[in-house]
């Protein structure tokens, strides 16, 4: 006997008729002898249906109401499902995070959990029960709801996986894993049967949309078994996101592709090439709380040099204005330039480590297909490249076909 923790994704809840389908999964796991602890989202399009509310009322929504509001999409979803399995004969008991206690910081719409109080969840489970969680949400020290930022069910699971020291946490969703890349894109994408942790890190915060980056945070910290699989397909072993240690591991050099055109670039012009420039470029970005990603600074010609970096398309208007109206007067730079058509391509493998020649082999790859590389950027498991937004889908067909993605290891 052991105990399981799995999550249902909204697709897999976004009917009764499909929460009956999940009740019944459920129902087969514990027929097996499991404890189940299940997480669940909101129902599909409804974590959206009730932020549209809120936006049509407040233009920016008071952060506290909106998490008092959004989080009630999972206090429905966990009682219909309670309901369906208790409609089956199973003794079942649904809890919102508030409820079982799932403490958070204050930080709404992006809270973080501290600590998860588990001896009512124990209880119930020695009792008999399945007990069922609302994702996405907890509690801070003052009572106040809060939530933890979009896909946090993921996050949710994991983390009373890690409480609980549960066995394994099951991630149901609708794809059977994580693939390649992404199928709609490249349909040779292949589903791998594992992916390191320390992968799935970059993958998630690269544009895979598959797991909360947050969550693959916590499954790394507290070192949660986690996989990914299917809730409509039977008998899937889906993907498990492994640690390096680990053995029978696939041996590929590059596990995945990630691609988003989230960014936008910004280029300063014939900066002053002296001491303190950089900070002089980025403190008022950074104190306008503006994530930067890439950055590039050239090396010095005359005097004066480029400096790059890239952005949330979001923020690209915002940033272009700080820095017309606060830093090229100051600091005395020719001009600033920049786009949002761009896209960023990366290839995600820790084989990486042991291979030389990973970078040149993507780059000819890429001139081979006459695709313009405007920034590179790197950390020892990744390679990551700034394309013109219309490359993208081929630049990710090219490099899945040449580092031979489609093909088993
Ligand atoms: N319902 C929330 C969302 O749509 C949380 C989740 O599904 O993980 O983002
Ligand atoms: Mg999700």
């Amino acid at each position: 006997m052991a105990l399981i923790v799995q999550k249902y994704g909204g697709t897999s809840v976004g009917s009764t008729e499909q929460i009956k389908n999940v009740a019944c999964r459920i129902a087969k796991f514990q027929s097996l002898g499991h404890q189940l602890v299940v997480v669940v989202s909101a129902m599909s399009g409804e974590t959206n249906r009730l932020l549209a509310l809120a936006k049509e009322t407040q233009d920016n929504p008071n952060p506290r109401e909106l998490d008092v509001m959004v989080s009630t999409g999972e206090q429905v979803s966990i009682a219909l499902l309670s309901m369906a399995l208790i409609e089956m004969g199973f003794k079942a008991r649904s809890y919102t995070g508030a409820q079982v206690r799932i403490h958070t910081d204050n930080a709404y719409n992006k809270a973080r959990i501290i600590k998860i109080d588990e001896d009512k969840l124990r209880a119930d489970l020695d009792a008999g029960y399945i007990v069922v969680v609302a994702g996405f949400q907890g509690v801070d020290e003052t009572g106040s709801i809060t939530t933890l930022g979009r896909g946090g069910s993921d996050t949710t699971g994991v983390a009373l996986a890690a409480a609980l020291k549960a066995k394994e946490c099951q991630i149901y969703t609708d794809v059977d894993g994580v693939y390649t890349t992404d199928p709609r894109i490249v349909p040779e994408a292949r589903r791998l049967k594992t992916v390191t942790f320390e992968e799935m890190m970059e993958l998630a915060s690269l544009g895979s949309k598959v797991l909360q980056i947050r969550s693959v945070e916590f499954a790394g910290k507290y070192k949660v078994r986690l996989r990914v699989l299917s809730s409509f397909e039977e008998g899937g072993e889906g993907t498990l996101i492994t640690f390096e240690e680990d053995e029978n591991m696939e041996q590929a050099i590059i596990s995945g592709i990630a691609f988003n055109h989230d960014e936008a670039k910004i280029t300063v012009l014939g900066v002053p090439d002296r001491p303190g420039i950089a900070y002089q470029i980025l403190g008022p970005v950074a104190d306008a709380n503006v994530d930067v990603d890439m950055i590039i600074q050239n090396v010095g010609y005359d005097g004066t040099t480029d400096f790059s970096f890239t952005v949330h398309r979001n923020e690209f208007s915002r940033t272009m204005d700080i820095l017309k109206s606060k830093v090229i007067p100051h600091i005395g730079a020719r001009d600033v330039v920049g786009g949002d058509s761009i896209a960023k391509v990366s290839i995600v493998g820790v084989g990486m480590r042991s291979y030389v020649g990973i970078a040149s082999k993507m780059f000819r790859a890429l001139a081979e297909e006459g695709i313009n590389i405007q920034m590179i950027s790197t950390s020892e498991i990744r390679i990551s490249v700034i394309v013109d937004e219309k490359y993208m889908e081929l630049a990710v067909r090219v490099l899945h076909k040449s580092f031979d993605l489609d093909q088993t290891p």
